[in-house]
């Protein structure tokens, strides 16, 4: 096949993480249509391909962050930690590609450009950067909801002499930062994973920090063989439960009002959720710590006084003690030895909330306090997240009507799946389904087997469209707005929000009503016939 020539398919794939991955599998063999997995990268893998800085890791147990589709593939993988770096799920999505013989179908440095639906034929014509072109009916867009890295919105990288390295795209060979003077922004979660590490090899490491973040010990350890062995008898009970929970991860529902609580009570409480190291134990304390900014009040301040008392120097500890969003409402962080980096010597924090980002300077950053010269400057500064990727490519649907032009005010879809006036176009987690608001594994299964059916449906009553209609996806707009409005998440200037970008729409981008309640909706649309859609 050459790269000029049109390849005709049943369904063009876009990304290789565990979507696209899985999805090639669903579509290719258990429907058996002809469908093709196009990649940007050089390799499967997607969120875990690009990013490779130190100290990336999951912060979803492994146990759980992993596929449920094959009983076989769960009994013969061995996961070693708790919480897995990089490289172990790497190597995990490459098992999967080979296990399933996924790699033939696979085309990898193929960056798409455009995709344009042809209402005559209904079918998609799909032209990647590099000029190959595919058409295909069904067009699935598996592309990530952190996939778009972001640069701080800083003048002068052009001209600073070190290297400038983003952990969302990091060198695939690595970085020896041995002996070098750091300049780090940025504390999120890739942030606050990695400044450890640096530390461990800078000579001298500076912190900018913007908004510090709340962070918790992950608590990461060896797994033993005799949990690893449990899970694997347990696997399918544990699966069950994943796909009814909340967030992905099935934990007990807590019953009280954190302010129902006695002061020692919230105390012991909020200790034992600390010390199980994981995001959803401090969060998941109370029924109202996500709802009542005075509830939230009380697991915030607990996390704080931890950060008190673990970084020796009061004045940084009190500009690392997050107080301009409750507790959860910008992603939870889970670290090794994150706040206690900031007692060694050679590590100190900017706060940029008292002295602003100025500029890149030749030789490091300029504050409005002055400059810090550094060797190399790290970016941890995030994503243009949930619509970045779909954006970035022209989609054209029905009457020419660009997706980029139809989300100006922010995305709108229907169950996350599909957009009115965009046919046999679906996304995997999509804005305004569960995705990061929970364990992407299950989600992006949830999807992948929706999908699948979908199509499977579709088919098989000899229709060759399918479209979201107008009404349903306002109606779900507004069901997910609801929902979102009852939470404290959109009172946070976070990512979910789009507030991390300049200019993008403030908007609530996920649903947070919970796993299980919005598989029982998806389920229920199917099962009434595709309720919503039009099938033609
Ligand atoms: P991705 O893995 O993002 O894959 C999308 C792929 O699409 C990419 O490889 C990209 O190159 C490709 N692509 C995009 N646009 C194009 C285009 N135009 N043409 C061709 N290819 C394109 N989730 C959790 O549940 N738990 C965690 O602990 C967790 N940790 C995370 C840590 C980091 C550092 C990050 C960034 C995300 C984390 N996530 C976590 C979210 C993570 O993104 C998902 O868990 C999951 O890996 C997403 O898989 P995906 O296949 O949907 O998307
Ligand atoms: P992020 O959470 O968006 O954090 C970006 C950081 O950069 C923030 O501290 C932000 O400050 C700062 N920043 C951005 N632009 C800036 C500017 N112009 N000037 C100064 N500071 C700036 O991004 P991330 O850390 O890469 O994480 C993104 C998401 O990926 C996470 O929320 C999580 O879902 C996922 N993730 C998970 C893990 C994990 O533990 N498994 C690890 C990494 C990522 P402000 O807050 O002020 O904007």
């Amino acid at each position: 096949m050459t790269e000029t020539s049109t390849q005709q398919l049943d369904a063009l794939i876009v990304g290789a993480g565990f979507a696209g991955l899985y999805q090639l599998k669903t579509l290719r063999d258990d429907l058996g249509l002809r469908a093709r997995l196009v990649e940007a990268g050089e390799g499967v893998g997607g969120t875990w391909y690009w990013n490779r800085y130190p100290g990336a890791r999951c912060d979803v147990e492994s146990l759980s962050y992993s596929y449920s589709f094959s009983p076989e593939l769960e009994q013969e993988w061995e996961w070693t930690e708790k919480y897995p770096t990089q490289p172990e799920i790497l190597r995990y999505a490459e098992h999967v590609a080979d296990r399933f013989d996924l790699r033939r179908d696979i085309s990898f440095g193929v960056r798409v450009a455009s995709a344009v639906y042809d209402e005559g034929r209904r079918r998609w014509t799909v032209t990647a950067e590099s000029g190959a072109v595919y058409d295909a009916r069904f067009l699935i867009m598996a592309t990530g909801c952190l996939s778009v890295s972001k640069a701080p919105e800083v003048p002068g990288a052009e001209r600073f002499g070190g290297p400038i390295h983003h952990t969302g795209h990091w060198p695939y060979e690595g970085v020896d930062l041995t002996g070098q003077r750091v300049g780090v922004i940025g504390t999120g979660s890739s942030g606050i994973q990695s400044i450890p590490i640096f530390a461990e090899q800078a000579s001298e490491l500076t912190v900018f920090q913007r908004t510090p973040n709340f962070s918790m010990p992950a608590g990461n350890r060896p797994l033993g063989t005799q949990e690893i062995t449990d899970m694997k008898e347990n696997y399918r009970e544990w699966r069950a439960a994943q796909r009814t929970s909340g967030f992905g991860v099935p934990v007990p529902a807590p019953t009280m009002s954190a302010l129902e609580d006695t002061e020692q009570g919230r105390a012991a409480r909020y200790q034992t959720g600390w010390d199980q190291g994981n995001l959803t134990a401090v969060l998941n304390a109370y029924t109202d710590t996500l709802t009542d900014k005075a509830a939230n009040e009380t697991a915030a301040e607990f996390v704080r006084d931890k950060i008190r008392s673990i970084v020796d120097d009061p004045a940084t500890a009190e500009a690392m003690c997050p107080t301009s969003f409750a507790f959860g409402t910008k992603r939870p962080c889970l670290d090794s030895g994150y706040y206690a980096t900031f007692n060694r010597p050679h590590v100190s924090l900017v706060d940029l909330r008292s002295t602003p980002l100025q500029e890149i300077t030749e030789r490091g950053i300029r504050t409005s306090d002055g400059e810090y010269e550094v060797d190399t400057i790290i970016f941890a500064t995030g994503f243009d997240a949930m619509t970045g990727a779909l954006n970035r490519i022209d989609i054209r649907g029905r009457d020419g009507r660009t997706l980029a032009d139809e989300w100006a005010h922010g995305p709108r879809s229907y169950l996350g799946l599909a957009v009115s006036g965009f046919p046999n176009l679906f996304t995997v987690t999509g804005p305004s389904s569960p995705s990061v608001l929970s364990n992407m594994m299950v989600s992006i299964e949830q999807h992948v087997e929706w999908i699948t059916g979908c199509i499977r449906d579709l088919t098989e009553r000899g229709r060759t469209e399918i479209e979201a209609s107008d009404e349903a996806q306002d109606a779900w707009a507004a069901h997910v707005e609801e929902v979102g409005n009852a939470t404290l998440y959109p009172t946070a200037d976070s990512w979910y929000m789009g507030s991390n970008v300049p200019g993008k729409p403030r908007v609530f981008m996920a649903y947070i009503g919970g796993v299980g309640p919005y598989a029982e909706k998806i389920t229920d649309v199917a099962r009434r016939g595709y309720e919503g859609f039009a099938m033609t």
